[in-house]
């Protein structure tokens, strides 16, 4: 008898380390942008297994074209909010995603924002390549110092941690906040835990490293940025809706806070227009994990669990059940 390969979509093209592992399968691998949400539905149809990234929506009605066949979407990302896990679990549906390999990159994109933020990167450059710059000058984009402050990290995970390690090079104080106390990393950081709004009272820097979900959607709103320091920067490079957006454009045109440093938007790939116009804030795309290694691992970890499943055996990232 004629074995039939199992049929997988993969989403958006990816690193080559993620189709490896599914060489054995009928394999459609759709655009290099995102799909438009049609074309996403008609390729869904009967597929055995999905390889999503965050730009996909994996909802009830993705899972109902592909059909009972379905039984895992993994997901390129270590985020999941883009996937339905209601909906997964109902008809039994495996969900993965990729912990771990993507924190330290991450970190890095964190602080790299950080200190642009806060030395005025983004502003600087604009004004090189206007051919603005005329002298040196003493008094010319000056911001605060980064080294030997107070950091503020909500969420104090996996990635939160990573960031934790990075500012212990540069002599700075850690302080977090998230849903409890974690001794061990407190002990590793000599960091204080902090209910959130003594943090945003107390820190000089804010790094955001929740993942979205209901209780953290809009976290850090119009009240909480009245909270923090006029010499303060926030840094969002968890998802977007933790912050709301419209409220920190106002604080920043304000000079509320000093400055931001973004890496995720509400409505990606929209921006805030208002924030499009300040000098204050420096946006990057989304790039968070966007390092050649970083992706290639997240990429051959998704298409081993979405393989392993489809194989019958356990994935070792599954996020649900
Ligand atoms: P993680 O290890 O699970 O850490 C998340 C932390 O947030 C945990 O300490 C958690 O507390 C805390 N938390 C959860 N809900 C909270 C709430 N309601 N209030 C306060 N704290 C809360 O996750 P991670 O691997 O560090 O990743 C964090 C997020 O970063 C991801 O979910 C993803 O959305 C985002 N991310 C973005 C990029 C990018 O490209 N910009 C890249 C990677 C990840 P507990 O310890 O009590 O659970």
């Amino acid at each position: 008898m004629e074995i039939v390969p199992e049929k997988v979509l993969v989403t958006r093209e990816i690193p080559e380390a993620g189709l490896r592992p599914l060489e054995d399968f009928d394999v459609t691998v759709l655009f290099e942008r995102p799909p438009e949400r049609g074309e996403l539905l008609e390729a869904a149809q009967r597929v055995d297994g999905v390889l999503s990234t965050l730009t996909e929506k994996i909802d009830a009605e993705f899972m109902n074209a592909a059909g009972d066949n379905l039984k895992v979407v993994a997901n390129m990302a270590v985020g999941y909010d883009n996937v339905d896990l209601h909906a997964a679990n109902e008809r039994g549906v495996v969900v993965t995603n990729t912990p771990d390999v993507l924190d330290e990159t991450t970190a890095d994109t964190a602080f790299m924002l950080l200190l642009a933020a806060a030395r005025r990167l983004g502003e600087g450059e604009r004004i090189v390549r206007a051919g603005r710059w005329e002298a040196w000058g003493p008094k010319m984009l000056l911001g605060p110092d980064v080294w030997g402050k107070k950091l503020g990290i909500l969420g104090f995970g996996r990635i939160g941690q990573a960031v934790a390690r990075r500012a212990r090079g540069f002599d700075m104080e850690i302080l977090y906040a998230g849903r409890s106390p974690k001794e061990e990393a407190e002990k590793e950081f000599g960091a204080r835990y902090l209910e959130l709004d003594d943090l945003l009272q107390e820190c000089d820097f804010l790094s955001i490293h929740t993942p979205l979900t209901e209780e953290t959607t809009h976290l850090i709103d119009a009240e909480e940025l009245e909270r923090m320091k006029p010499e303060a920067v926030l840094v969002n490079t968890s998802r977007g809706p933790v912050v709301n957006e419209a409220a920190l454009a106002e604080a920043l045109a304000e000079k509320r806070i000093f400055a931001a440093g973004l890496d995720v938007y509400e409505e990606e790939p929209e921006v805030h227009p208002k924030l499009l116009e300040l000098e204050n804030v420096v946006l990057a795309p989304h790039i968070g994990s966007a390092s050649f290694e970083t992706r290639d691992k997240m990429a051959a970890m998704a298409g081993e669990d979405l393989r392993a499943v489809l194989r019958g055996e356990q994935p070792k990232n599954p996020v649900n059940q």
